[in-house]
C-alpha cells in the first residue's frame, strides 16, 4: 500500500492507525491519501482494478464498526448500502470539527465597506431582524461568460471582491447582498425531487428590492462587458494577446 500523508498532519499521523493498519491487510495496491481538504472528506477512484481513496483525517477516529463499513465501501461502492449509510452518518458527526471553524471576515473593500451596506440592507429589507456574516471572497477571473457574483452558506453571505469597484454601482453590491440574505430566509426546498433554491416566493420577495429594475438591467447588460474589458485590458498588460 502506497500512503500519502499531507505536510501539515505528518507529524499528527500515527502510521500504526488500526484504519490504515486494516486497509493495508486488505487492498495491498491501495494509493491512501490523508488529507485535511474541507472539500472532499471521502473520494474513492478506480483506474485500471487500481483503487487510489482520499480521505479526511477525522476517518482516523473511526471504531471497529466503521473501519468494516469502510472496507466494505472500498470493495463494493455505493452498492455496499448499509456501509454507505454508516460512512455518512459518520460524516454529518463529524462534519461540525471540519466544517466550523471560523474564516476570516473581510469586510472593509477599497470602494464598499459591505459592513455598513449589510446594515443598511438588513434595517430596509429585513426590519433588523436577520443576523448573518458577511464577507468578501476573491476568485480568479477566468474567460468564462459566467461569474459567481456571490454566494450563501450556513449562516455566511459571500460576495464577490471584483464587484468592489468604482465601475460597479453601490445598488448592485446591495442587491447581491440582499439576494444572498434571502438564501438565509428561505432555504433550500426539495420539490418533486428537486433542489429548488429560488422558490417562487423567493423571487417575489427579491422583486421587493427598490433598484430591481436597475439591478436587473445592470447584470444583464452591463456587467458582463465591464469583466471583459478588465480581461482583456489585463492580458495587454501581461503582455500576453
Ligand atoms: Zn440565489
Amino acid at each position: 500500500m502506497k500512503l500519502i500523508i499531507q505536510k501539515k498532519l505528518q507529524s499528527s499521523v500515527d502510521v500504526a492507525n488500526p484504519l490504515i493498519e486494516t486497509l493495508k491487510k486488505h487492498f495491498p495496491k491501495l494509493t491512501l491519501k490523508i488529507q485535511a481538504n474541507r472539500s472532499s472528506i471521502l473520494t474513492m477512484q478506480h483506474s485500471f482494478r487500481h483503487l487510489s481513496v482520499s480521505m479526511h483525517h477525522l476517518f482516523l477516529d473511526a471504531d471497529h464498526q466503521m473501519i468494516e463499513a469502510l472496507v466494505t465501501y472500498f470493495k463494493k461502492g455505493r452498492g455496499a448500502k448499509q456501509a454507505s449509510f454508516l460512512i455518512n452518518a459518520f460524516i454529518e458527526e463529524k462534519r461540525h470539527l471540519i466544517e466550523d471553524k471560523k474564516e476570516a471576515l473581510i469586510t472593509q473593500g477599497n470602494v464598499y465597506d459591505l459592513l455598513e451596506l449589510y446594515e443598511k440592507t438588513k434595517s430596509i429589507y429585513f426590519n433588523d431582524c436577520i443576523e448573518v456574516d458577511v464577507t468578501y471572497f476573491i476568485t480568479p477571473l477566468k474567460r468564462r461568460r459566467h461569474i459567481t457574483l456571490g454566494l450563501y452558506h450556513r449562516g455566511i453571505v459571500k460576495v464577490n471582491r471584483v464587484l468592489d469597484s468604482v465601475e460597479c454601482p453601490q445598488y448592485f453590491v446591495e442587491f447581491i447582498l440582499y439576494h444572498e440574505m434571502l438564501h438565509h430566509l428561505f432555504p433550500t426546498k426539495m420539490i418533486n425531487g428537486r433542489r429548488v433554491m429560488h422558490s417562487k416566493e423567493f423571487r417575489r420577495k427579491e422583486r421587493a428590492f427598490k433598484e430591481y429594475k436597475l439591478a436587473t438591467y445592470w447584470q444583464k447588460n452591463i456587467l458582463l462587458s465591464k469583466f471583459l474589458k478588465t480581461q482583456s485590458k489585463k492580458r495587454k498588460q501581461d503582455g500576453r494577446t
